[in-house]
């Protein structure tokens, strides 16, 4: 194959452009094993790439994507051979490696987790980063120490990617959880994934007290700013908050008074370089602590010309859970 599909991005005079075109195999990265890519996904930073929003990519031409399932076609790295079947995400792909809107994608061997048993390619990007990140945000919380008898666990931007899943896996292991989210439409959609309550996110958008009122021991924050402030100080003695987005803002105004009054913690969570022991961790524990039947009611899939309407939705919070996309 002398040329393959890929969505790629160009700097332009203003911003960047993206388009599906052809792309010459021969312009791919230097990497150790090249995988046919069957499955990617559309998360929050694809959107951002799509669309231009924001600058996540950080080398031209790029192809987007920031991660895939597939097959490896070829493997100079000892741990993988043709056939294998493998999953790629973050390590700067799509912001400054080649990524994975694209046929073919050739990376370092290092980077590749093993599909688990019992998973296919197309529910390992139904999950995707967003999934992932939801379960590196659930181990932080664990590593706390932190149980279904400590008390209840908020989840934010419970309706998009991360909180879908994170609903999904916290029911899962028993805990009430509490989903804040804008779109109060998807109330039974939330309660159908877990959630024992659903609450405004207008209740948590406001400028946050230094302490309020103690509600959850607990939390998984895809927002950031003042919903993840509110959340530190609606966080119960020696609770937790897992911050992982920032769909809300950037900025966090917050004070002390959490860490320094109640003990709170407040864990930062990072996909792109996480260490590859935590992620073969997450991956297996995604193959077993997700129900398949809630996977797919969150699911819709698409093909690889329709990621430019996705990425500008996600980016738009108008996305209710996952979507996978169809490379081959
Ligand atoms: P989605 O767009 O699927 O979900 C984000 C959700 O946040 C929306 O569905 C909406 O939920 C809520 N939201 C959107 N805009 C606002 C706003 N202005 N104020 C308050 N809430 C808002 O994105 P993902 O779930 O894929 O990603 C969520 C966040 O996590 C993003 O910021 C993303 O960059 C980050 N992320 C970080 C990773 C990491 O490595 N740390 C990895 C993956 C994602 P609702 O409608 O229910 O209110």
């Amino acid at each position: 194959m002398a040329t393959f599909r890929a969505v790629r991005i160009d700097k332009a005079d203003k911003g960047s452009t993206a388009a599906l075109t052809a792309f010459d195999e021969a312009e791919l990265m230097d990497g150790d094993v090249v995988v046919r890519v069957e499955w990617s996904t559309v998360n929050y930073k694809d959107g951002l790439a799509l669309t231009g929003k924001a600058p996540v990519v950080r080398r031209f031409p790029m192809i987007a994507g920031i991660d895939f399932s597939g097959t490896v076609l070829s493997s100079s790295h000892p741990d993988w051979k043709a056939g294998d079947q493998v999953i790629g995400n973050g390590w700067g792909m799509g912001e400054t490696h080649l990524g994975a809107y694209a046929e073919r994608a050739r990376v370092k061997g290092d980077w590749l987790v093993r599909l688990p048993d019992g998973m296919s390619a197309r529910e390992a990007m139904a999950i995707g980063t967003a999934g992932y990140t939801a379960m590196l945000s659930v181990l932080a919380l664990e590593r706390h120490g932190l149980n279904p008898q400590s008390g209840p666990v908020v989840v934010t931007g419970a309706a998009g990617g991360v909180g879908s899943v994170a609903i999904a896996l916290l029911s899962k292991l028993g805990y009430h959880v509490i989903a804040s989210t804008g779109r109060l439409a998807e109330e039974p959609y939330l309660r159908e994934l877990g959630a024992a309550e659903v609450i405004d996110r207008a209740e948590l958008s406001g400028p946050a007290k230094p302490l309020a009122k103690e509600r959850w021991a607990g939390g998984i924050d895809s927002v950031g700013s003042t919903t993840l402030a509110n959340l530190l100080s609606m966080t119960k003695y020696r609770g937790a908050i897992a911050a992982c987005g920032l769909a809300g803002g950037m900025d966090l105004p917050t004070s002390v008074a959490p860490f320094i009054l109640r003990g709170v913690c407040l864990y930062g969570i990072d996909s792109v370089m996480c260490p590859i022991e935590l992620r073969r961790q997450a991956w297996s524990r995604l193959a077993t602590g997700l129900d398949k039947e809630k996977l797919a009611e969150i699911t819709q899939e698409i093909p690889l010309d329709q990621v430019f309407d996705a990425g500008a939705k996600v980016v738009a919070g108008q996305v209710r859970g996952r979507i996978v996309v169809k490379i081959s």
